[in-house]
C-alpha cells in the first residue's frame, strides 16, 4: 500500500479499507449474518446500523495501531496473516524457485531485514539529495524532477485512457505536490485546520533536523515547503470539482503546456522520462500548472531545494530507518488519523509486498483463498443483478424510453470481472534484491512508472485490473464500464458460498449493485458504453436525474460525522446513489431468484430481516475521530453508519421487513429514489 494510511483505497469503491489488528492466530471464519454482532437492545427502526452492528462494536475496541476497526478491516488483517505465510514460504531457502516465488520471497526478506535497513541510514537516497543540493538555477528542477524516485513531488505524469476516445491511451499530468492529504488543509481557516498546519509545519521540520539541519536551518525549510505546497493547493482542483470528468479533460499540445506554465522545461522534463516525442497531452487541472509556475517565479532556488528534499524523504520515510518510520508515523498515523502504535512491521512489509508486486504474490493468494466454486457463485450472482438492472431500468417511471434504450445499452455493456486478471502482469523486468529494501521500493516504483507511459499511443488494454486479487475492495472504473471483484472481498463475512441467500444477496448483492450503480451516478452517467466521455442523455432526462440525485445529497448533508463536521453531500453523492441502487437491485435480484422456494425464518429472523440485516453488518465497523474528519475531507463515501441506515431508510421493503411505524428515524417522510 501507499507509505502513509491516508489515500489507499478511497479511490474508487465500497469500503474505505483501513489498515489492521495485530495476533496472528489462524483467524475464525465468521458469517456472512452473525448474531452474535447484533445489539437486540437497540430499535431496528431508529438505528439499524447500531442494531446490526452494536454488539459487535462493544466488544471489540479498536486496536491501538488501528485508525478503525470492523468487519473489513478485520477481513484485511486475517487476510495478511494468510498473505503472510505464502510470503515466508516463498522466502525461506529451497532447491528451486519460479521467478515469481523467488520475487516475492526476495522482497518480503528485505523489507524484514531491520538490521541492514537501520546500518543503511539514508545512504540510499543520497545520490539523489546531493543532486538536489548541487543544483544552480531553478532551470533545473525539471530534469531533476523527472529523474527523482519519487513520482509525484510537484505533479504526477502518467498514462490515461482518453476521455472521448477509449481506444487509445494518452499522456497525462495531474496535479499533486502536496504533503498533506488535500487542498482543503492548506486554505481552511478553521482552529483545527490551523492546529493541523501547525504540526505538519512541524513534523517537515524534524524531518529536515533527521536529515542533519541544524533546528534554525530545518525550521526556514520547513516554512518554504509550506508555503509552496499551499500556492499548489491554491491551483488545485477540489474534490467535489475532481468527480466531475469534464474539468479533468483538457486535452492540449506540448506548446499550450508550455504557454500555461513558461517557467517549467517541459522538454527536459519530458525527455528524461523517456518520452522525448511527447506533443500532446490531456492537462487535468490547468489553473494548478499556472500555480506551479507563479510558484516557480516566486520561490528562489533555495526554498525549492527544500521542497524537493522534503519530498525526497517524506515518499521514502517508511522505508528508511526507525527514526524516520517513527516520526512520519508521528504524524501521519497519530496526529492526522489517530493511531496510537505503529503495526508490526510483517504487515507493513505485506502491505508493501501486495503494493509492489501484487500481481505476482496475488497469483499464490488465490491458489490458496479463492476456491473455483466462489468464483462461480459471484459469477451468477453478477448476472442475476444486472438482470435486475434491466428489470428496474425498464420499469423507471422518470426516464424516456430514448434514454431507457441507451441506459441498457450501456448495461449490457459491463465486463464482469471477479477474482483476478485473466493474464498476470511480467514482472520479470523488475530487478528484485534480496537485500536491499529501498532499492526495491524505489525499482519497483520505476517499474510502474514506465509501465504506465509504455502505454501512451496504444490501444487499451480492458483486461487490466488496479486492484490486486487480496484487496478487500471492489471498484467501477467508468473508463473501461468495467465492475472489479477481487478475490479477497469474496470471502465470508461478506460472501459465503455455504451460507443461505438473504444475508449473501444483502451483503454481497449489495456490493455487486453497488459497483454497477456507479456505471449510472452523477459521474458514471457521464461515460457512454464503450467509455467515452460523452453526454447520452435527453435533456430532460438528464434534468430528472439530478432533481433525484438532489435528494440524496440533501439527505446525507444532514448527517453529522463528528463534532461539528457533516457530511459533503456533493462530494459523497455517488457513493450514496450506488448504496441505495444497489441495494435496491440486490433486494430485486434476491426476490426474483427466490420466488420459487418455500423461505422459512432462521434463528429467529424472517428471509426480509436476514437480507437487510446482511446488508447492516457490511457497515459493521468504528473510526478513530481523527480518521473520521479526514475523510469527511477527501473520502468520497459516506461513514459506515449512514451507508447503512441512509440506504435502508429510503427503502419501504425494509420498513416492512421490521414493521417499522411512521416518524421513526429509518423511515423516510421523503424518501428518495434515483434507480
Ligand atoms: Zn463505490
Amino acid at each position: 500500500m501507499l507509505p502513509i494510511a491516508i489515500s489507499l483505497v478511497i479511490l474508487a469503491s465500497i469500503l474505505g479499507a483501513p489498515i489492521a489488528s495485530s495476533q496472528s492466530a489462524a483467524p475464525a471464519r465468521q458469517s456472512v449474518l452473525d448474531v452474535t454482532s447484533l445489539d437486540p437492545s437497540v430499535d431496528p427502526c431508529t438505528d439499524f446500523f447500531t442494531y446490526s452492528c452494536g454488539g459487535w462494536i462493544k466488544k471489540n475496541p479498536i486496536p491501538a495501531d488501528k485508525t478503525s476497526w470492523g468487519f473489513s478491516s478485520k477481513l484485511v488483517d486475517d487476510n495478511r496473516v494468510l498473505l503472510r505465510e505464502i510470503l515466508e514460504e516463498a522466502a525461506a531457502p529451497a532447491p528451486e524457485k519460479d521467478l515469481v516465488k523467488q520475487k516475492i520471497g526476495d522482497y518480503y526478506s528485505a523489507c524484514m531485514g531491520e538490521q541492514a535497513i537501520e546500518t543503511a541510514g539514508t545512504v540510499p537516497l543520497k545520490a539523489v539529495s546531493e543532486r538536489i543540493g548541487r543544483m544552480h538555477s531553478k532551470r533545473d528542477i525539471a530534469g531533476l524532477a523527472a529523474s527523482m524516485p519519487n513520482r509525484g513531488a510537484l505533479f504526477d505524469f502518467q498514462s490515461d485512457q482518453d476521455f472521448k476516445n477509449s481506444t487509445l491511451v494518452i499522456a497525462e499530468v495531474d496535479q499533486d505536490g502536496l504533503g498533506l492529504p488535500d487542498r482543503d488543509y492548506y486554505v481552511k481557516s478553521d482552529p483545527k485546520s490551523v492546529e493541523l498546519r501547525q504540526a505538519y509545519v512541524a513534523h517537515v521540520q524534524k524531518m529536515f533536523e533527521l536529515l542533519g539541519a541544524s533546528p534554525g536551518v530545518a525550521a526556514t525549510q520547513a516554512q518554504a515547503v509550506m508555503r509552496i505546497e499551499t500556492a499548489l493547493a491554491n491551483g488545485s482542483l477540489t474534490a467535489v470539482e475532481r468527480r466531475d470528468p469534464k474539468l479533468l479533460y483538457h486535452k492540449m499540445t506540448l506548446k499550450q503546456l508550455e504557454a500555461l506554465s513558461p517557467s517549467f522545461r517541459w522538454k527536459q522534463y519530458f525527455s528524461a522520462s523517456g518520452q522525448p516525442g511527447l506533443r500532446t497531452l490531456n492537462v487535468t487541472a490547468p489553473e494548478f500548472f499556472k500555480a506551479m509556475d507563479a510558484a516557480l517565479r516566486k520561490e528562489d532556488l533555495q526554498s525549492w531545494k527544500a521542497y524537493l528534499q522534503w519530498h525526497l524523504v517524506h515518499a521514502n520515510a517508511p522505508y528508511l530507518s526507525s527514526a524516520f518510520v517513527n516520526a512520519d508515523f508521528e504524524f501521519f498515523g497519530k496526529t492526522l488519523s489517530g493511531a496510537q502504535e505503529l503495526e508490526p512491521r510483517w504487515k507493513r512489509c505485506v502491505d508493501y509486498a501486495d503494493h509492489d508486486l501484487g500481481e505476482a504474490l496475488g497469483q499464490a493468494y488465490v491458489q490458496r483463498a479463492f476456491p473455483p466454486q466462489a468464483k462461480q457463485r459471484a459469477q451468477k450472482m453478477v448476472k442475476e443483478i444486472e438482470q435486475a438492472m434491466e428489470r428496474d431500468i425498464d420499469g423507471l417511471s422518470w426516464m424516456s424510453s430514448e434514454t431507457k434504450q441507451r441506459a441498457l445499452e450501456k448495461l449490457h455493456a459491463v465486463a464482469n470481472k471477479i477474482g483476478y486478471p485473466d493474464k498476470w502482469r511480467d514482472y520479470s523486468t523488475l530487478t528484485i534484491a534480496r537485500d536491499d529494501e529501498l532499492g526495491n521500493v524505489l525499482r519497483a516504483r520505476e517499474f510502474e512508472f514506465y509501465r504506465q507511459l509504455a502505454k501512451i499511443g496504444k490501444p487499451v488494454d480492458r483486461g487490466e485490473w488496479s486492484m490486486s486479487p487480496p484487496t478487500v475492495n471492489a471498484y467501477y472504473n467508468p473508463q473501461l464500464n468495467d465492475i472489479n471483484f477481487p478475490a479477497g472481498i469474496l470471502q465470508p463475512p461478506f460472501f459465503d458460498p455455504d451460507a443461505d441467500d438473504a444475508p449473501n444477496y444483502g451483503d454481497m448483492g449489495g456490493t455487486i449493485g453497488h459497483e454497477l450503480t456507479h456505471g449510472f451516478d452523477d459521474e458514471g452517467r457521464q461515460f457512454d458504453p464503450q467509455g467515452n466521455l460523452r453526454d447520452w442523455w435527453t435533456a430532460q432526462d438528464g434534468k430528472e436525474f439530478e432533481q433525484r440525485a438532489s435528494c440524496i445529497s440533501d439527505q446525507y448533508s444532514q448527517y453529522v460525522v463528528v463534532d461539528d463536521i457533516k457530511i459533503n453531500g456533493q462530494l459523497t453523492m455517488g457513493e450514496n446513489v450506488a448504496d441505495l441502487g444497489g441495494l435496491l437491485l440486490a433486494y430485486m435480484a434476491w426476490q426474483d431468484q427466490t420466488r420459487e422456494k418455500k423461505l422459512s425464518a432462521i434463528d429467529g429472523f424472517t428471509p426480509e430481516q436476514r437480507f437487510f440485516i446482511g446488508y447492516g453488518q457490511a457497515w459493521c465497523n468504528q473510526t478513530r475521530d481523527e480518521t473520521k474528519r479526514m475523510y469527511a475531507a477527501i473520502d468520497p463515501h459516506s461513514p459506515d453508519k449512514y451507508r447503512a441506515n441512509g440506504a435502508v431508510s429510503n427503502m419501504p421493503e425494509f420498513q416492512r421487513a421490521f414493521q417499522c411505524k411512521t416518524g421513526s428515524a429509518m423511515v423516510r417522510e421523503n424518501s428518495c429514489r434515483v434507480w
